[in-house]
């Protein structure tokens, strides 16, 4: 038998941290869109190139990254309110367990590092651009996705330890159980992980990352202290299902695609923008259009934002089932996921269009259901 759930019932606590999450974040995109359209109108965007050159001293290269730099700061000076509010909001709910001083460090270590994986972005375009302004496009979009696939190999080995720490499970009966799973499943992963989460957060997660020699599964402290081990293993079964479903590696594809038609969308804008005199950029490898690039950026991905959260809610799906499939009950599953959604204040009934427009996740009452059905349906065999 399995356990009923509460399926249904979202205390309006849940409901309003939700509510106010979504429009904090909504707030801060409506910022910065309008940061820059502004840029553009105005002329800003040209007498901050100015101020760039003079930095960099009159060199191209160092007055990209003098650009870039202070469009980050007045950006993060901008959205600074947002990042505190958040911070707060975490603190009233009671889910954060980070202090002030370690936040901060936090936000400075993110702006640095965004800084770093910004500048290698932006002098890569802007050299393409200066080289082959015509076919610029095509030559970014490969060392793009080289880069991309370079940072998802590297992020769980260079960059997630800049802000979180890991050791390997130490636990040898739960890594047994993994064995037994992905052998099952006739593949092999390269490891598990303890994710220190608790330092931070009284939230649970966990994730597959990494490419190649650096995909392991990474479960939150928060999750491995707090479950069962048969929770546990039902959250590592549908990790597992990522994994053999290839999903990062599916990702990936689908992710140059809209990159090369995003690169394609942005060299079409440069070019019209300089032909009709729109802005004061009067040739594209004036990095004055910077913000033009990232408002092309923008764009693209708001309008796909439904279509992309559809195909991560699909993966899920997946995922999910083949947890079903290899778990010998499917009672852990239901006890986890109620878990999981109390614990991090989670919406279990969202509206249809949240759910629709937001959500990378099937909502918690629609997992528990096809979990649920499916307990019945094998109940009805045996
Ligand atoms: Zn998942």
């Amino acid at each position: 038998m399995f356990n009923e759930s509460n399926q249904g019932t979202d205390s309006p606590e849940a409901r309003r941290y939700n509510r106010i999450r979504r429009w904090l974040g909504i707030s801060d995109f409506v910022v910065g869109f309008a940061f820059l359209i502004v840029l553009l109108v105005t002329g800003w965007s040209g007498w901050l190139r100015d101020v760039a050159y003079r930095m960099g001293v009159q060199n191209y290269t160092l007055a990209v990254f003098m650009y870039l730099l202070l469009l980050l700061l007045i950006g993060k000076v901008l959205g600074i309110g947002f990042d505190v509010y958040g911070f707060r909001l975490e603190h009233r709910y009671k889910l954060s367990t980070q202090r002030l001083r370690g936040w901060f460090w936090d936000e400075v270590k993110g702006f640095l590092v965004g800084l770093l994986m910004g500048a290698i972005v932006v002098e890569l375009l802007y050299f393409t651009i200066r080289q082959w302004p015509q076919n610029w496009w095509l030559l970014a979009w490969a060392l793009f996705m080289v880069l991309f696939i370079v940072l998802a190999q590297l992020a769980p080995v260079v960059l997630f330890p800049i802000f979180y720490k890991f050791e390997p499970l130490e636990n040898e009966e739960l890594r047994r159980r993994l064995v037994v799973l992905s052998e099952r499943a006739g593949t092999r992963v390269r490891g598990v992980y303890r994710w220190k989460l608790s330092e931070k957060t009284k939230k649970a997660n966990a994730a597959l990352t990494g490419l190649g020699v650096t995909r392991r599964i990474i479960l939150a402290d928060t999750l491995l202290d707090n479950y069962t081990e048969d929770e546990i293993e039902a959250v590592l079964a549908h990790e597992l299902g990522h994994h053999v479903h290839r999903h990062i590696l599916k990702s990936i594809f689908v992710q140059a695609a809209i990159t090369l038609f995003g690169f394609w969308a942005a060299n079409w804008a440069l070019h019209y923008a300089v032909d009709h005199h729109l802005f004061d950029f009067v040739q594209i490898s004036d990095f004055a259009d910077l913000p033009l690039l990232a408002l092309v950026a923008t764009v693209l991905s708001f309008l796909l934002m439904p279509a992309l959260n559809a195909y991560s809610r699909f993966n899920e799906r997946q995922a999910d089932r083949y947890a079903f499939e290899s778990i010998s009950s499917i009672d852990p599953f239901i006890s986890s996921m109620n878990k999981l959604a109390d614990q991090n204040l989670a919406e279990r009934t969202p509206s249809k269009w949240v759910e629709w427009l937001f959500h990378s996740h099937p909502s918690i009452s629609r997992r528990l259901k096809a979990a649920e059905e499916w307990g019945r349906a094998q109940a009805a065999h045996t």
